[in-house]
Parts: C-alpha cells; structure tokens; sequence
C-alpha cells in the first residue's frame, strides 16, 4: 500500500474551487501537524500550540453575550446605535487578529506567494474553533482592485452561539468571522480588504455567506449579490477602511485584472511591506466570475 503525499489527501478541513486545491493540501497538512504540537500547562496558566502562547475564550462571551453587555451600556442610545457599537468593536479586533496571525503564519511556513500566504488562513480558521470556510468558484481574489471573494463560513461560531441562546438576529452578526478572515486576506495580499457578511444563519438564513473586497469596491458587490439574490445585507465595517478613506491613501485604484490566479500587480501596496509575488500555477476556473465581476 502506498502512502499518499500531502496534496494527494483530501482536503477535510476547508472547501475550495479544485484548481487550487493542492495549495491547501498542502497548508492543511502544515496547520495539522502545527495544532498537533499542543501542551496545556494550567499550573502556569499557559497553553503551548507548537510553542505559540494560546488563550481559549469562551465563544458566546465574544458573540451574543458581548452584544447584550453593549446593548445595556448604550441603552441610552437605542438597540441600533448599541448593535452598531457591538460590531465595529468585534470586527476591528478581529480583523488585527487575522493580520497578525497571517502575518506570523507566512513567516512559519516560508511563503511568499499571496495564495499560498491566504491557504493557510481558512484551516487556521477552522483548527481555532471558529468555522468552516466554503470558497466559491466565482471568488476572483486577484491581487489587484478587482479582488472578490464569496465564501461560506458553514458552524460559525457566532451563529452557533446565538442559536445555541435561542436568540434569533435581525441582522447578520458573524462580525469576527468577517473581520478575521478579511485581515489575514488583506496581509495575506499586501492591501486594504473589508468583507460583509450578506447572509446569516444567525437570522434565519440559510447559510453564513461573505463578500470580501477591496473597500472602495464593496458597495458595487454587496449590491450585485443583492440584485441576483434578493436578499443581503450591507453589514460591513466602515469607518477607517471606507471607499473615501482607500482613495484618500491609494490614489483611485486602476481596475485592470488578468482573470488569472494571481499574477498582477496590486494597485496599492503598503510600501513597508513590498512584497515579491511569483505566479502561480493555480488558475482561477472562469466560466462562473461574471458574479463577482
Ligand atoms: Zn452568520
């Protein structure tokens, strides 16, 4: 019996288009083997995750319980304003996570190229507890101002503690899944990226679903998935990574794309953190991209 290499098992940890799959065999099987290395010492209050200091934090204290705790506090200013409040905190902070950690991930494993930077993000994601990413082949997540991603995020964590709570949102509040995953993308490619979740399980949706973009470029996608789908949400964290504020440090991104995955420069980079991107083989499929075009 042979024993199949790394990008020959399937992927179980994360779902992605097929041409990009070996990638995140490869990541999965990295991500294991780091998660694998676990020591929990609680005599010194410490949790080693091969050699990483971890601290597990209880979920519904960061979803709906955090909500309630801020909702109470901005009672003044009404459930709007205090929901309001609630999501920017919780998506900032996990948005800083995902830079952070795809920051030290490349490092560990040595990449370089975007996608193989970004590979590691969703198995990372799923490994911590936070939930399951579905990528859809119409995703364009080019390395240029028509970066767009649609993805899933299948047992949220937030959902789950909202459902688990018996508590039905009235809008979608998977607010760290999108902050995190649009900070380890938008370290993972060097520039700004902001992500909306349109669809909520949490509210009764059918699935937790996500649109990431550069900022200057969500609006046109969240009302593109609203016009096909008839129904979305533009729940997205504003403020200091808004449209304005992106053209304000970047100049009015060029939209030019080659429709390949990746292969052409950004429109901005951060100048502290050039980064040297290779070609990779991994192509887009193309048949489904007018969606996110
Ligand atoms: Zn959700």
């Amino acid at each position: 019996m042979t024993a199949r290499t790394e990008t020959e098992t399937p992927l179980r940890t994360v779902k992605v288009p097929e041409p990009i799959a070996p990638l995140f065999q490869k990541a999965e099987a990295y991500v294991r083997r780091y998660f694998a290395d676990r020591h929990e010492d609680p005599e010194h209050s410490s949790i080693l995750i091969s050699g990483e200091r971890y601290v597990l934090v209880r979920a519904a204290s960061m979803s709906v319980e955090f909500f309630d705790l801020v909702r109470s506090l901005y009672a003044d200013k009404g459930a709007a304003d205090a929901t309001s409040v609630a999501k920017n905190l919780l998506y900032d902070l996990a948005h800083s996570l995902g830079k952070a950690d795809a920051r030290a991930f490349a490092a560990k494993m040595n990449v370089t190229d975007p996608i193989e930077k970004l590979s590691a993000g969703p198995i990372h994601f799923s490994f911590a507890g936070w939930a399951f990413v579905d990528i859809h082949p119409e995703s364009r997540p080019t390395p240029d101002d028509d970066y767009c991603l649609v993805y899933d995020h299948p047992f949220s964590f937030e959902a789950d503690a909202w459902i688990g709570h018996g508590r039905r949102a009235d809008t979608p509040i998977c607010v760290m899944n999108a902050g995190y995953s649009s900070g380890w993308c938008s370290e993972s490619f060097g520039f700004p990226l902001v992500a909306a979740e349109v669809e909520c399980q949490a509210r009764g949706d059918k699935h937790c679903r996500f649109v990431m973009a550069p900022p200057g470029r969500i609006e046109e996608h969240l009302s593109r998935y609203l016009e096909t789908h008839g129904t979305g949400e533009r729940g997205h964290r504003a403020s200091s990574s808004s449209a304005s504020g992106w053209r304000r440090r970047c100049g009015r991104p060029t939209s030019s794309s080659s429709g390949a995955w990746p292969s052409a420069r950004p429109s901005c980079r951060r100048p502290t953190r050039p980064s040297r991107p290779r070609s990779s083989s991994a192509s887009w499929p193309r048949r489904s991209a007018a969606r996110c075009r």
